[in-house]
C-alpha cells in the first residue's frame, strides 16, 4: 500500500474490526504488552484476530537474571530456564490482554543477536514471519521502530518490511518504539503519527499484562508502568 502526502490520514483505531487480521513482530516478550497492550485490547474486543510473532525468548538477560536468582554466573542451562520463564510471562501477558483470544508462536532466536543476523544476511525470522504473512494475509503488520535503540527492534523492523516486499503483502504497517532515541527522550518528544487513547480500564489492564513479566518487575517496574499510558503511540510506516 502506498499512501502520499494527498491521501487522508489513516487512522489505526478506524482499521479495526471484526474481519482485520493482526501481526505483531514482538523482538522480546514483553514488548507485546509494553508497545501494543492497548492494541491487542482493542482489537481482541472488537472481534479481530490478533496472532504475535515473538522473535525470542529475552533470554539474554544477564542483570535482571542475576538479581532474581541471586547468582553471578549465567550459563547455557540457566540462561535457557530464564528464556522459558520470560516465554510463559508473554504468553500470559497475551492471553490476559486478549481474554485468550489472541494466538501467538515463539521463535526461540538469539536474544541480543537479530542485528547479527540481519547484517549477516541470515534467513533469522524471516521464514516463520513470511509464513504468517502468506497463509493469513493479514491487513495490518505492526513491527518494532526503526528508530528503537535496541538492536533486536532494529533488525526485526527491517525483517517484516523484507517479509512483506518479499511476498508483496498488502497491508497497513504501524511501528511501536519502546527505546526511544535519547534527543526525543531529553526532549521528551514523541514522533509518532498515530496514537491509540486507551480508557482508564485498558490502561489498568495494560498494566496488569506488564507486570505479567515478573522477570522484568525486579528492577525495571518504574519504567515498565509509565508505558500503561493513556496514549499508546504509533507510527504509519511507508513501504516503499
Ligand atoms: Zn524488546
Amino acid at each position: 500500500m502506498e499512501a502520499n502526502s494527498e491521501s487522508p490520514p489513516v487512522r489505526l483505531l478506524d482499521e479495526i474490526n471484526a474481519e482485520t487480521r493482526i501481526a505483531i513482530l514482538a523482538p522480546h516478550p514483553d514488548d507485546e504488552s509494553l508497545g501494543t497492550g492497548g492494541l491487542i485490547q482493542i482489537a481482541t474486543s472488537r472481534g479481530a484476530q490478533v496472532h504475535v510473532v515473538f522473535v525470542t525468548d529475552g533470554d539474554n538477560n544477564p542483570w535482571p537474571q542475576r538479581f532474581v536468582e541471586r547468582r553471578w554466573f549465567i550459563d547455557a542451562p540457566e540462561r535457557a530456564r530464564w528464556g522459558a520463564r520470560r516465554r510463559l510471562e508473554g504468553q500470559k501477558a497475551l492471553a490476559l490482554l486478549s481474554q485468550g483470544q489472541a494466538t501467538s508462536e515463539s521463535l526461540g532466536l538469539p536474544d541480543a543477536g537479530i542485528l547479527a543476523l540481519w547484517e549477516a544476511q541470515m534467513p533469522g525470522p524471516k521464514p516463520a514471519i513470511e509464513k504468517v504473512f502468506r497463509e493469513w494475509q493479514p491487513q495490518i503488520v505492526v513491527v518494532p521502530s526503526e528508530i528503537d535503540r535496541h538492536p533486536d527492534h532494529q533488525a526485526t523492523h527491517e525483517y517484516g518490511l523484507d517479509a512483506i516486499r518479499q511476498i508483496g503483502l498488502h497491508c497497513l504497517v504501524y511501528s511501536y518504539c519502546i527505546h526511544r532515541p535519547w534527543s526525543q527522550k531529553m526532549l521528551r518528544r514523541h514522533v509518532a503519527s498515530d496514537a491509540l487513547t486507551l480508557s482508564s480500564h485498558e490502561q489498568s489492564q495494560k498494566l496488569a499484562a506488564i507486570q505479567c513479566h515478573e522477570t522484568q518487575m525486579a528492577l525495571s517496574a518504574g519504567r515498565f508502568s509509565k508505558f500503561a499510558s493513556p496514549l499508546e503511540r504509533y507510527t504509519l510506516v511507508q513501504i516503499s
